[in-house]
């Protein structure tokens, strides 16, 4: 039987990835997409021109905070897929309320049409700041301790879904995922940030000392897991997901000034991000040894081949570029 798919924030870079992969070659098949995307300025509509004439897709513009939209989607969808955030920490810094609006209030009217419409099965897309700064990698177990606006609004999220499937019994299961890379990736994240900033001459703003530690995982990588949650899952649980490659912002600034063939003297070491974490870190045996899953991207290869898509790609980015002042 047809799984109707609703994807919220499909528009987005990783929701955009998922719905092209559904609909693609590899995808199951015997599944039909809506996407239900609001279209902030992080939402791109020809992240999705790979799928716009599949007669298994559908797109809808709207807000997840309007309840009487949800509420006629969720009834004609056997399982929703949710993407939809504010997701830049540096935004929520400036400026809370739409994070608090969309990552907080929105997913709690999904969930609530999703108990009313009997949904099958809620998949949330989390992350592993909810954890916090922390100097091991972390269980699903273990605490939330988000530091900024954006963390604590997805910790918000993350526990709301839990407990819908706590109280309610509602088929929930989150994803923690450690930082995405790829392409189609909006340019204020720092990989598509620094390689399109070193693509056009500028210099590239680091913030401190550069000693912050991410985990990097490719996007096909990430996916392959949300699919492998949504199939073969179970109700309720939360699965940590990396890719492996753990640098600080320093090794991976190297890494970018080598592939665009520049020095560090294009790097702007610049005061540091408010509250930032010094290091997120997940351990993901769970999803590996429950669903098999692995990363299966080489990194440096993968950011090879993410440099060269922005190269080539110039038509794609430099319109989201264009309002900035010229000098960074
Ligand atoms: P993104 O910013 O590229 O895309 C977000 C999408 O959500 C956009 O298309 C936007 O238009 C849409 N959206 C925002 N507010 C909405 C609303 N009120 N109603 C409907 N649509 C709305 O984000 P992304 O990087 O693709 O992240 C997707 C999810 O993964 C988010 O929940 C994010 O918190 C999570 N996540 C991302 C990363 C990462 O490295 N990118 C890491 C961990 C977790």
């Amino acid at each position: 039987m047809t799984n109707r798919i609703l994807v919220t924030g499909g528009a987005g870079f990783i929701g955009s990835h998922y719905v092209r992969t559904l609909l693609g070659a590899t995808g199951p098949g015997d599944v039909r997409v809506t996407v239900l995307d609001k279209l902030t300025y992080a939402g791109n509509p020809a992240n999705l021109d790979a799928v716009r004439g599949s007669a298994a897709f559908a797109f809808q513009r709207g807000d997840i905070c309007d309840a009487a939209l949800v509420d006629r989607l969720v009834a004609d969808h056997d399982q929703i897929v949710h993407f939809a955030a504010e997701t830049h920490v540096d935004r929520s810094i400036t400026g809370a309320d739409p994070f608090i609006r969309t990552n907080v209030v929105g997913t709690q009217i999904l969930l609530d049409a999703a108990l009313r419409h009997g949904t099958e099965t809620f998949v949330h897309i989390s992350t592993d700041e909810v954890y916090g700064s922390v100097d091991h990698g972390c269980l699903e177990t273990e605490p939330l301790n988000p530091s900024s606006p954006y963390s604590a609004s997805k910790a918000a999220s993350d526990l709301l879904v839990r407990s819908y499937h706590q109280t309610h019994g509602l088929d929930t299961r989150v994803l923690r995922c450690t930082n995405n890379f790829g392409h189609h990736q909006f340019p204020e994240k720092v990989i598509p940030l620094f390689i399109t900033n070193l693509l056009q001459g500028r210099s590239v703003p680091l913030y401190g000392d550069g000693g912050n530690i991410r985990e990097w995982l490719h996007i096909d990588d990430h996916v392959r897991g949300i699919e492998l949650v949504r199939a073969q899952g179970r109700p309720g649980e939360i699965y940590n997901i990396g890719g492996g490659t753990e640098l600080s912002n320093r090794e991976l600034t190297e890494r970018l000034l080598a592939a665009c063939g520049v020095g560090w003297e294009r790097v702007d070491f610049v005061a540091d991000r408010k509250g930032h974490d010094r290091r997120y870190s997940v351990d993901f045996s769970k999803i590996r040894t429950e669903l098999g899953y692995r990363p299966e991207r080489d990194f440096d290869a993968a950011l090879a081949r993410t440099v060269a898509w922005y190269r080539e790609n110039r038509a794609w980015w430099e319109p989201l570029r264009a309002h900035e002042p010229a000098a960074a």
